[in-house]
């Protein structure tokens, strides 16, 4: 395979990079470092040259200082380009986000955006002119260097040595290139690692993935509850445990909570998908709150499952895992005729009054083959245990894991969609890693290490019921920026499954 063709415009840039890639003992056969010049006529001409007799490098990175156009970029912070545009060429780099993310994980601060290359030095009072253009940063060379790609993968990083309030020629130019060039040094190792990440490769994709019915309708309660009564809503707890869903949400007007306490008198609060206990409901009509109902209908068939139970005298076990959201409040529901199971050794543990009245129920994000294991030893201690009618896991829990199965027997590498507190999506990542597969939970491309896909062919992608589908599509095309993908649906289920909205959101104030 060829080296990583690392383009450096100045020969300060260049040796910043050779040290950063010497200190991490970088081998010389892996990266070259070329200085291709100072200006894009220079940029250009040295593109020519190196793609003339041949077709060019295959894989490339620009490597320098450049200005912020952005006000939130400080002297220096690193800028990945999403694409670099010169006014007449366009060039994407769809890796970007990868290779932010690998940045920000040694330390640096790192913005990922346009970056635009022009011909001149630009003055002041010009930045704003060009940050209309959607570019957070600029340079004098990257997009006709980025010509030598051919197409291939590219990236490009500037290393920030100048804002609009700190202009590249002023008496702290110096300060900001010292500043600048560090950031660059120690920036340079993570380009190696992209390169070892590059190659084409097969993606197979889960299905079912992302959202569930119960999902949708939460993120829907909360959309159409702002609308009906205008921001801010209250949310008791994340509507679902997703960090992309909370933050799109807030941006419209939610606010998040973690106790009914932090709402204000009179304010319009939503209930999470994940469900509230009994205590939560009383302190709400307490406290005269307008509340919507968002609990996924499925949670709330467990909470009366518990209730019934409770009623005609059992002790109920939850199997479930401990300080998650739908326990709690399933445990709420009767908390002296409910004890918490999380392992089969909790089992022993269990003190029924009248062991003939012994049942279990589920949290509906368990993993299936782990909670039967729970199910049988409850059944071998009190063998007139007795359970749901019908399974407490969910549908989408149970697709999604026989989905992550599938593709986990076929890939070398499993992603999931998530957020580090949905049950479901570890239980993804737990599923694939007892086919056999390594598996690692992302919120998002920027999460993926390049040292993972280091010599990996085949990546399956499964998504949570939480995860946005829009995840699943930025990680296709950040790995699409290393190299060729090929993606294929691999299809477990379909699923039809829908809810209907709660009573106070169906009845809609007439305009
Ligand atoms: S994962 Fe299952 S129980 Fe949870 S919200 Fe979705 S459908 Fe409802």
């Amino acid at each position: 395979m060829k080296p990583l063709t690392v383009c450096a415009p100045l020969r300060v840039e260049a040796s910043a990079l050779r040290r950063g890639l010497r200190a991490a003992r970088i081998p010389d056969a892996e990266v070259r470092v070329v200085r291709t010049g100072y200006g894009p006529a220079r940029a250009a001409a040295w593109a020519a040259q190196e793609t003339k007799d041949s077709p060019g490098p295959g894989m490339l990175a620009v490597g320098g200082v450049g200005g912020a156009l952005s006000a939130d970029l400080s002297v220096g912070d690193v800028v990945v380009a999403s694409r670099v545009s010169d006014g007449s060429v366009t060039i994407e780099c769809p890796s970007a986000p990868l290779l932010a993310g690998e940045l920000r994980r040694a330390g640096l601060r790192v913005k990922t955006g346009p970056v635009a290359t022009v011909d001149r030095l630009i003055r002041q009072g010009e930045h704003a002119k060009l940050a209309a253009t959607g570019a957070i940063a600029v340079d004098m060379e990257s997009a006709p260097l980025l010509a030598a790609a051919a197409g291939g993968p590219a990236v490009v990083v500037r290393a920030i040595s100048d804002t609009p309030g700190h202009p590249i020629v002023s008496p702290r130019t110096v300060s900001g290139g010292i500043t600048a060039l560090r950031s660059l040094r120690q920036a340079a190792p993570a380009l190696a690692r992209w390169a070892a990440a590059v190659g084409p490769r097969q993606v197979l994709l889960a299905s079912p993935r992302s959202f569930c019915a119960g999902v949708e309708r939460a993120i829907e309660i909360v959309e159409l509850a702002l609308e009906q009564y205008g921001a801010p809503v209250y949310v008791r707890k994340q509507i679902v445990h997703n960090a992309t869903v909370v933050a799109d949400l807030e941006r419209a007007g939610a606010i998040f909570v973690d106790e009914l306490s932090e709402v204000p008198d009179g304010a319009n609060v939503v209930f999470s998908a994940h469900g509230v206990s009994p205590d939560v409901r009383a302190e709400a009509a307490r406290r005269n709150l307008a509340t919507v109902d968002a609990t996924c209908p499925l949670v709330a068939k467990v909470h009366a499952e518990a209730r019934r139970f409770a009623s005609d005298g059992y002790l109920v076990a939850l199997i479930g895992h401990a300080g998650h959201e739908e326990v709690e409040g399933t445990l709420g529901e009767a908390p002296a005729a409910m004890a918490l199971v999380e392992s089969v050794a909790d089992v022993g543990a269990l003190r029924p009054a009248d062991s003939g009245k012994v049942a279990y129920l589920m949290q509906t994000t368990l993993a299936a083959d782990e909670a039967s294991s729970i199910v049988d030893a409850i059944a071998d201690r009190f063998p007139a245990a007795t359970g749901p009618g019908s399974d407490d896991i969910c549908y989408a829990t149970t697709n999604r894991q026989r989905a992550v199965r599938a593709i986990a027997a076929e890939s070398d590498l499993v992603l999931v969609a998530g957020s580090a507190n949905s049950s479901n999506s570890l239980r993804l990542v737990e599923t694939a890693e007892r086919a056999g597969t390594k598996a690692y939970l992302v919120d998002g491309p920027e999460d993926i290490q390049l040292g993972w896909l280091a010599g990996v062919s085949t990546v399956g992608i499964a998504a949570g019921a939480s995860a946005p589908p829009a995840i699943v599509g930025q990680i296709v095309a950040a790995l699409g920026g290393l190299g060729e993908v090929q993606t294929k649906d691999v299809v477990v289920a379909t699923e039809s499954v829908q809810f209907g909205l709660p009573k106070e959101l169906r009845q809609r104030p007439a305009n």
